[in-house]
């Protein structure tokens, strides 16, 4: 397995937190302490924090994304956000089908898929999130789940679109719990997924695929989940809320 044939990317996901000062408080803190960083880094933060971030961020090895984008271009679909707004922005990526998007709004594998299609199609990078509830694990199911809700959101994306994929696999018992995947766990269910990637595209497409562990990463454990072989890097959620814990991830995933 050679991690050198795609990015390691740590992305923070800030779900409902920070104000748009907040967002430039916080940003002007990282700045200094990700800018050696050897691997990407991405913000994902609330949609009105997106100007704030993206001015802080300027001229910086900070990208931001956000949290969600609509399927449709454009109509009826009060409170919604296209795909095309966040890209005239100048937002870079987005996550899509994270599990608090699922459980709580609704979200379904073929939602994902569309989302995926229209982030893509607007030229932005999406990173899908793929992960089990823990029943599912004591069921045993994860592997054929994972690669059964990868199959979905990859539905008609082009071999051609890959180097805009990021899949994260969050286990949803681990997300916001303190309850961390151990490393071995991670790195299997993300080798899972790479074979199913590999199933579809083939090997070389799917080694070029960057897939990142989420669920209570923090600076404490990120070296031993990053540094396993299908692990490239993490999606990050309450360790991305502080400066210092943010940046030791970040470091981790550059050696
Ligand atoms: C997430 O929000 O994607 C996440 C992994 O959260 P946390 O790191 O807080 O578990």
């Amino acid at each position: 397995m050679n991690k050198s044939l795609r990015p390691a990317v740590i992305a923070g996901n800030w779900k409902m937190n920070k104000t748009p000062a907040q967002t430039t408080e916080l940003i002007n803190e990282m700045k200094p302490l990700v800018a050696d960083a050897a691997c990407d880094v991405v913000l994902c933060v609330p949609f009105v924090d997106l100007q704030a971030a993206l001015a802080a961020a300027e001229g910086s090895n900070i990208k931001i994304g956000a949290q969600n984008c609509h399927f449709e271009k454009s109509g009826a679909f009060t409170g919604e956000i296209s795909a095309d707004m966040l890209k005239e922005l100048g937002v870079t990526y987005v996550i899509i089908g994270h599990s608090e998007r699922r459980t709580y709004f609704g979200e379904t594998d073929v939602t994902v898929n569309k989302r995926t299609l229209a982030a893509l199609n607007a030229g932005l990078t999406a990173i899908v999130c793929v992960g089990e509830y823990l029943e599912q694990r004591e069921q045993g199911v994860t592997n054929e789940l994972v690669a059964l809700q990868t199959k979905i959101a990859l539905q008609n994306v082009t071999e051609g679109d890959l180097s805009k994929i990021i899949i994260a696999y969050e286990p949803v018992w681990a997300i916001g719990t303190g309850r961390t995947a151990t490393a071995d766990q991670a790195n299997e269910v993300c080798a899972v997924i790479r074979e199913t990637i590999a199933g579809l595209y083939g090997k070389a497409a799917a080694d070029s695929v960057t897939i990142q562990y989420g669920g209570s990463m923090n600076a404490a454990n990120a070296d031993e989940l990053v540094g396993k072989p299908d692990v490239d890097g993490g999606l990050i959620g309450g360790a991305s809320l502080v400066a210092k814990d943010f940046a030791v991830i970040v470091a981790a995933a550059s050696k």
